[in-house]
This record gives C-alpha cells, sequence and structure tokens, in this order.
C-alpha cells in the first residue's frame, strides 16, 4: 500500500484528491479530518516533526498511522501498553493494514517472524514497547529496515514531574540521534504547559511543530459528588442513569475494588475486578471480556485502562479521589471515545484527602517529589470545590479557554453548571474551625484531626474529648447550627481554599499563612453548600433520555431503534464467530448512523462513516441482509 500512495505525498490542497485524505476515505472510511488532524499528517507526511496535543478520542492515532501508510517504510510506534498491541495489531489488520509488534509477550518464534516481515518492507506498522529500545539488537533491528516515520504515544511518560512517569522514555531522545532523516511524532492526551515544554525538551523536539486542540469533551458529562455512602451513591447512579452499560468504577485499593466488584454483582450488576493483585490470567480475562462483552463494568484500580480502545464505554465513576487533575483527565477521558453522551462521576470526601495526604508523606521520594505530589492534589482538591464550570477549571488546569458556549462561564454540561451550587457567608463558621485548630494546637505532641473538631465543635462529649478535656474548651458546642455532614464539607473546603492543611501521617488539621487573616475577621469566606442528593437522573439534551431500562447507547427516534438494535445482535454474532470484540466490526456511532439512513446498496452503505474497503467487502453484505430483516 505504501508504494502504491506515495506518488503525491506533497500533493494536499491541490485540485486532485490528496494521497492522505485517499487513505482516510479507502482504508479508514471516513469522509474528512478532524480539527488539526489534516495539518499535523500532511506536515509529517512531508517528513516534519510534530507534537500533538489531542484529547482522547481526538483522533491521535490517524496521525501516525495514516504518514506510515503514505510514506515509504514502516511506521514504528512506540507505546508503553504492551497488553494492548494485539489488540491494536488485530483492529489495523480488520482495516487491511499490514501492522505487526514485538514485545515481551511474543515468543522467540513470533518474534522472528515480525522481525522478518519488518526487514522484507511488508510491514506498514510495528509497535514496540519503550524498554526494548534500550536494547542494542532492537535498533540494529530497525537500522537494517526501512523506517517511515517514529511515532511516540503517551508522549507524557517522559516528563519527570509529571504523573505518569517512565524511565525508559528518557533515552528516545536517541531517535533523532540515530535517524536524523526520518520525522518523529510525539502524542499525547495529558499535557499542561509545564509538561508540553518537557516532552519537547526531553525528546529533543525542538524544532518540531505544535498541533494542539482543545481539550475539551464536550460529550462527557463531569459530576463530583460529595460520598456519604460511596457504594450505594454509585448503585443508584448505575441503576438510574446507566443500566445496561459498559463502564469502568474506580478505587484507591484492592480490597475496595474485590468488595465493589462483589457488592454491584449482589446488585444484579454484571461487574468484574482488575487490580494488580489478581494473577496476569485473571487480568487478561477480565480486560478481555471487557473489550468483547457489550455492557460489562470493570472496577479496577488505576492500573486497568491505559490506551484501552474501546470506543462505548459509557461511564468512568470514581469512589476514591485522583492524586491528580491530569489522572482525573486521563482516567474519566476513557469514556465516550465514540462522541456519544457519556459521564465522569467522581464522589469524594473529606476522608479521601486525608488519606491522600497520609499516602504522600508515608511515600518514598524526596522532599522535591513529596511537594509536587501535594501541588497535584491541591488542584484536584480545588477542582472538587470549585463553585465555577468543572469543565472550565479543566480546561484552565491545561491551559486553556473554553470553547465559546454562554459566555465562557458555563458549558451546560457539568454539575455545577446543571444546578449551580449556592453560595453561603461562610466566615464565621470558618473562624469557629480554625479557633478549634489553635485551641489543639497548644495541646503539646497531640495530634487531633477532623473527627476531634467536629466532635468539639458539636459538644459531643466523646471518649476522647473528655480523655482531653476538650468539653472545658471554650470552643465546645459552638457549632450546633451546622450538623455533622456540613462541618465536614467547611473543612473541606477550607482545606481547598488553603485556609486549612492537613499535616503529617495522623491527618492533623493545622493553620495556615494565611488563617490568621480569617481569624482577625479580614477576611471573608464564601462557601458553597454540598448539593443534595440528586433524586431523579438528570435529563439534559446532552445526557439523552433514554429509560432507565433500556441497554441502547445512543439516543435513536424511536422507530429506527429495532433496526439498532437488530444491527447490534448481528454485530455481536460476527464478533463471536471471529473472536474479536463488537467494535472491531463497527462501532456504535457507525451503527447508529446505518439505522438512520437505511442504505439500500452497498455504495451507499459505502458512504457511511467508518465504512472503509475492507469492510465493505467483509460485512457489506451481512448489513444489508440485516437490514433486510
Ligand atoms: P485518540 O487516539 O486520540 O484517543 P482515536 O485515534 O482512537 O483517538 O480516535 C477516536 C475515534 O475517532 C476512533 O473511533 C476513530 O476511528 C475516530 N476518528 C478519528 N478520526 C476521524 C475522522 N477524521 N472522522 C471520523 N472519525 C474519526
Ligand atoms: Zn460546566
Amino acid at each position: 500500500m505504501a508504494g502504491m500512495l506515495q506518488e503525491s505525498a506533497e500533493g494536499s490542497g491541490g485540485a486532485s484528491e490528496s494521497a492522505t485524505l485517499r487513505v482516510l476515505r479507502r482504508v479508514f472510511g471516513y469522509d474528512a479530518f478532524r480539527g488539526q488532524q489534516e495539518a499535523a499528517i500532511e506536515h509529517v507526511t512531508r517528513g516534519g516533526d510534530a507534537v500533538v496535543l489531542m484529547p482522547t478520542g481526538g483522533g491521535k492515532s490517524l496521525c501516525y498511522q495514516i504518514p506510515a501508510l503514505v510514506r515509504p517504510g514502516t511506521g514504528v510506534v512506540i507505546s508503553p501498553l504492551i497488553a494492548l498491541m494485539q489488540d491494536q495489531v488485530d483492529a489495523l489488520r480488520a482495516l487491511g493494514v499490514r501492522a505487526g509488534f514485538i514485545n515481551s509477550t511474543l515468543d522467540f518464534d513470533q518474534r522472528r517472524v515480525a522481525e522478518a516481515e519488518f526487514l522484507a518492507g511488508e510491514l506498514d506498522l510495528l509497535y514496540i514497547a519503550p524498554e526494548r529500545l534500550r536494547l542494542e539488537a532492537t535498533t540494529a533491528l530497525l537500522e537494517r529496515g526501512k523506517v517511515s516515520v517514529f511515532a511516540i504515544d503517551e508522549a507524557h511518560c517522559v516528563a519527570q514531574w509529571g504523573h505518569d512517569f517512565r524511565p525508559d522514555y528518557l533515552n528516545l531522545s536517541m531517535l533523532g540521534e540515530r535517524w536524523p532523516e526520518v520525522p518523529r511524532i510525539a502524542l499525547t492526551a495529558t499535557a499542561t504547559r509545564a509538561t508540553h515544554r518537557e516532552i519537547v525538551q526531553r525528546l529533543g523536539l525542538t524544532g518540531a511543530r505544535d498541533f494542539v486542540a482543545s481539550f475539551d469533551r464536550p460529550n462527557i458529562q463531569y459530576r463530583i459528588v460529595p460520598k456519604r455512602d460511596p457504594r450505594k451513591q454509585l448503585l443508584r447512579f448505575l441503576k438510574e442513569e446507566h443500566q445496561g452499560d459498559a463502564g469502568i468504577v474506580y478505587c484507591l485499593s484492592r480490597n475496595a475494588v474485590e468488595r465493589t466488584a462483589e457488592f454491584l454483582c449482589a446488585n444484579g450488576i454484571e461487574a468484574v475486578p482488575y487490580h494488580a493483585g489478581l494473577d496476569a490470567g485473571t487480568r487478561a480475562a477480565h480486560q478481555s471480556r471487557f473489550l468483547r462483552e457489550e455492557g460489562l463494568v470493570v472496577v479496577a484500580t488505576i492500573a486497568f485502562g491505559m490506551g484501552i480502545d474501546k470506543p462505548d464505554v459509557r461511564f468512568v465513576a470514581h469512589l476514591d479521589l485522583p492524586k491528580s487533575v491530569e489522572g482525573y483527565y486521563q482516567e474519566t477521558g476513557r469514556a465516550g471515545r465514540d462522541g456519544l453522551p457519556s459521564t465522569a462521576w467522581l464522589a469524594y470526601g473529606l476522608q479521601d484527602v486525608v488519606q491522600q495526604r497520609k499516602l504522600i508523606e508515608n511515600g518514598e521520594g524526596d522532599p522535591a517529589f513529596q511537594r509536587r505530589a501535594r501541588m497535584h492534589l491541591d488542584a484536584m482538591l480545588s477542582l472538587c470545590e470549585t463553585v465555577r464550570c468543572r469543565r472550565g477549571q479543566l480546561l484552565a488546569y491545561f491551559g486553556q479557554e473554553p470553547a465559546e458556549g454562554a459566555a465562557g462561564t458555563s458549558c451546560g454540561n457539568c454539575d455545577t453548571c446543571l444546578t449551580p451550587p449556592q453560595a453561603w457567608d461562610g466566615t464565621v463558621p470558618a473562624q469557629k474551625v480554625l479557633s478549634t485548630v489553635v485551641r489543639l494546637k497548644r495541646e503539646r505532641g497531640q495530634k487531633f484531626g477532623s473527627g476531634q473538631i467536629v466532635d468539639i465543635l458539636l459538644g459531643r462529649k466523646t471518649a476522647k474529648v473528655i480523655q482531653f478535656d476538650h468539653d472545658a474548651l471554650s470552643v465546645f458546642g459552638i457549632g450546633t447550627e451546622l450538623g455533622e455532614a456540613e462541618w465536614r464539607s467547611v473543612i473541606r473546603q477550607l482545606i481547598a481554599q488553603g485556609l486549612l492543611e492537613i499535616e503529617g501521617e495522623h491527618g492533623t488539621l493545622v493553620l495556615t499563612d494565611t488563617s490568621a487573616t480569617v481569624l482577625r475577621g479580614e477576611r471573608e469566606v464564601p462557601l458553597r453548600k454540598d448539593p443534595a442528593p440528586v433524586k431523579a437522573p438528570r435529563q439534559t439534551a446532552a445526557a439523552g433520555s433514554r429509560g432507565a431500562k433500556s441497554a441502547a447507547p445512543v439516543d435513536l427516534p424511536a422507530e429506527a431503534q429495532p433496526l439498532f438494535e437488530a444491527l447490534r445482535t448481528w454485530r455481536t454474532e460476527q464478533a463471536r464467530e471471529q473472536g474479536v470484540p463488537p467494535y472491531f466490526v463497527f462501532h456504535d456511532a457507525t451503527l447508529r448512523e446505518i439505522a438512520l439512513q437505511r442504505p439500500a446498496t452497498l455504495e451507499e452503505l459505502s458512504a457511511i462513516p467508518g465504512v472503509g474497503e475492507k469492510k465493505l467487502s467483509n460485512y457489506g453484505e451481512g448489513v444489508l441482509a440485516a437490514l433486510a430483516g
């Protein structure tokens, strides 16, 4: 394929269709490029270096796949996601692309086959894990063959201070030195400005052009709720809004993962656990089920899901606070790659902050590393407690402006926009909390966390209160105007505003440099009221108006619904016969279009987005037969 298409690699914008557009249409079955894709693809195809920052689902893969198909030689893709390489390669082969991979899962013979194919020029794309490039045998192999482009996927892994550093990535700067004539393209879906700079510097990409898309994911509804009874809250969220949908639930500990998966199963939701404590076989089996079945829930530690290409993940739920905004954005980004409505739901409470702080203090890492970890946590906290649009705050964190929207202040598809939090003047309660903290500080050598503060404010004579004579303090019982949950909310917000800090492994509350201004009455403290628990699923245009029982993942007019279901049934059969995930056959978005447009001929079918040449010849007749019913 490469040789055949290379003749007009420079011909973009001319009267005739460019080589890159032709590949987009014939191989991938799409009509037009999206956003920055075209510019990036043309640039790399012409031999330029590029840094591509696009959100998950933004279409990064095409940015290196198409240059690899158009330029002579093999595109080498460096990716840390070993567990996914087989699937990525299978998906490409289903499109008629000659793809292979080399990683530690291959035995000797399989590796020899892949190497031979590469040397014979029989591969359009070759996926390699970064650690393999440390081996002289690998670089020697690449030198003996012909490389068309180097793609460095998940490029944020090179950032030493980022949230996902991988030492093997540092070695990749040698690519530009050893292959100065081969274009390089670095791609990531999570980069603050600082990380972006670090990618450019550490990979030696100073001459590269940047292609930065908006990080907005308009189809994802962001919601952050106060944690009360997290598993019950989760169950309700799933039953009311995502019955029958595929999704991921993240928990911090293995134990919580296991118990949450059991809880969901006991309550009629099919769920499997995934964490590093399970043996490799079980993990692989659960991941494979998630990819291949419709509507399975995986409960996981963050080990799960990086780079998972499943397009129809309808929700990502967090039962514990992520460690950073980058992590939160990356994890929630696994929802809705197909562009259809999806939900990012997080339950968080004061205890999360205390726990994360302890993890940081007790963890390894030098003081600079710990400081960095605290900054990451503070930014996450501030996102949780914001009264602003969550989307706006997320984008601002990545140095971007929200898309036009309503004066740029409201996205209409996050909880704070849908039900704006009520503000209240929290100056007096803040003073009460801070004065209590001051009083406890005088108790030398003793450490008290939020629980003791709340007990004192509420005037509770607990054993620990009596033991330390805290019922004799002047602040004892001065806070009965609020309940326990409200006091916890006040404390959380004081921490988020930097007026209170959690210290040490016991979660002790201490004052900050700015606390005194509040105590002296020089500063007001605006707070938000915790929203009441949501009674019914919010029905918004973006969230869809699906009945709680429906397992259909897309909004469709009623008359197209049966057809869509018939197509899905047909797809499930095809996928089962071939032992591949259903979305390898067609994505939901493609089935949806087919159900809406009801193509009567192969030609009409080929005009549907996502139906390329190979899929048309493999499945065209089958689809038409399924439509004919
Ligand atoms: P990323 O790697 O940035 O997360 P992908 O490359 O997986 O995103 O693309 C996300 C989805 O969008 C995929 O289903 C892909 O097939 C689809 N897609 C990419 N580019 C286009 C396009 N130009 N037109 C239509 N669909 C596209
Ligand atoms: Zn919003």
